[in-house]
């Protein structure tokens, strides 16, 4: 049986609004406490599963790996380098596990309480020791809202915007697992009407909602990635949040793009859901007109139908709030795109390299993916449910992301991505 079969039931019990059901089994970098040793796990339901705990009893059946493979991993890295065959059998090999109808584990209550721990209680960590990362700008419909606001409706898109899928190479060592706070960032900002910049706090701090993948085998310097071959370097997807300081964006991005807008941190969501488990969920992506360079054409569908959400809490409020629900199926360039046209030049992608989508923002005014468009340049201030209004965001405010691919009963998700702004220094 596939272990992306609909009809597969686990002995672990999973609700249907669950993200992570037998069909999904994300990866990710767990330690059973705040500073214990980090372990590759699996996640099923309200459950982690220690991988090194199930290699070492031999519970993967003809494996390549040694048993001791999972105890040595302290992140995804060597995992990923091995390529897509070795991340199917292990895939694989933990759905036959989980099986309602497979007695190795569902048995035997000591192995269980050894190798499945509570995901309350466990700390997640970066899945990867991210070298690169590459933020793309692959949605027609955000970049064409930004450019309205930059260059008015007439020249919204920059004439190469629908031949090469544009991006900038982020900053790598910032990037920050859910639940971590984001400080603030200090920058150089100038009024419209100033004679002078000055330098202090951004005033016009956002999100940017995303999804990245872990480039799983890389390339060699000077081998170009056939964009055929694509899906084999894809390992699997994380929700990311792009924070992005408008006011400093605003000063300093020409000519040379982004730069400490950005890389003051950008945050990304601890569990890795597979190209694997997404396999049914892939759809026929926005017509590409013109048609791109041979290069960039591959057959089949590549958006991935994910829906997306954001949800924002003040200090004021109970309770988190909805702002805006998306689709990744809106994109423009799809991750295959993204990564050939990355090695194209040569440029050799290594495991772990995180390329993310852009900010997703949809057609219309309720699925825009920045708080730059839902308050459309703070011209249209959101008003919460408490009678609180934002333009961007405040201290102590909490952003929440989250994702799923609706199933028949099942959800495959990427539970929830959040951080919360601290005060500037
Ligand atoms: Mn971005």
């Amino acid at each position: 049986m596939n272990a992306n079969d609909p009809a597969l039931r686990s002995f672990v019990p999973v609700p249907p609004e669950s993200h992570f059901p037998i069909q999904n089994l994300p990866f990710g970098i767990f330690s059973r406490t705040p500073q214990g040793p980090r372990r590759v796990g699996v996640a099923i339901g309200e459950f982690v599963l220690d991988l090194s705990v199930l290699a070492e009893k031999k519970l993967f059946p003809g494996q390549a790996l040694s048993a001791d493979f999972f105890a040595r991993q302290e992140n995804l890295n060597e995992f990923l380098s091995l390529g897509r065959n070795a991340w199917r059998e292990i895939r694989s090999a933990v759905s036959q596990l989980l099986r309602h109808d497979a007695a190795a584990l569902r048995d035997s209550i000591a192995l269980r309480e050894e190798a499945m721990i509570p995901r309350a209680s466990v700390t997640m960590h970066l899945p990867a020791r991210i070298g690169d990362y590459t933020d793309f700008y692959s949605s027609k419909e955000h970049a064409t809202n930004v450019g309205i606001m930059l260059r008015g409706p007439d020249h919204a898109l920059m004439p190469n915007w629908l031949h090469v899928p544009i991006a900038y190479h982020g900053r790598a060592s910032s990037i920050v697992v859910s639940g971590t706070d984001v400080r603030r960032p200090l920058g150089q900002t100038k009024a419209e009407d100033a004679v002078a910049p000055v330098f202090g706090p951004s005033r016009n701090l956002d999100f940017e909602l995303e999804l990245g993948f872990l480039v799983g085998s890389g390339n060699s310097l000077g081998a170009p990635i056939p964009i055929a071959e694509a899906p084999e370097h894809i390992f699997g997807f994380v929700l990311v949040n792009d924070w992005s300081a408008r006011d400093i964006q605003k000063w300093e991005y020409q000519p040379l793009g982004p730069f400490l807008a950005k890389n003051f941190a950008t945050s990304i969501s601890p569990w890795v859901v597979t190209l694997d488990a997404l396999e049914l969920f892939r759809v026929a992506g926005q017509k590409q007109e013109p048609e791109p360079l041979p290069y960039l054409h591959l057959p089949g569908d590549w958006a991935l139908a994910v829906q997306l959400e954001i949800h924002l809490q003040t200090e004021m409020m109970p309770g988190r709030q909805r702002i805006s629900a998306t689709n990744a199926r809106f994109l423009y360039w799809n991750v295959c795109q993204q990564l050939a046209h990355h090695a194209s030049n040569g440029c050799n992608l290594q495991p772990g390299d995180l390329l993310a989508s852009g900010t997703i923002s949809g057609p219309t005014p309720d699925s825009y993916g920045s708080m730059l468009e839902l308050a459309w340049k703070g011209t249209k201030p959101i008003t919460l449910a408490n009678g609180e209004t934002r333009a961007f965001l405040q201290d102590g405010d909490r952003v929440t992301m989250t994702g799923w691919c609706q199933g028949p009963g099942y959800r495959v998700g990427f539970g929830e991505l959040t951080g919360r702004i601290l005060p500037a220094l």
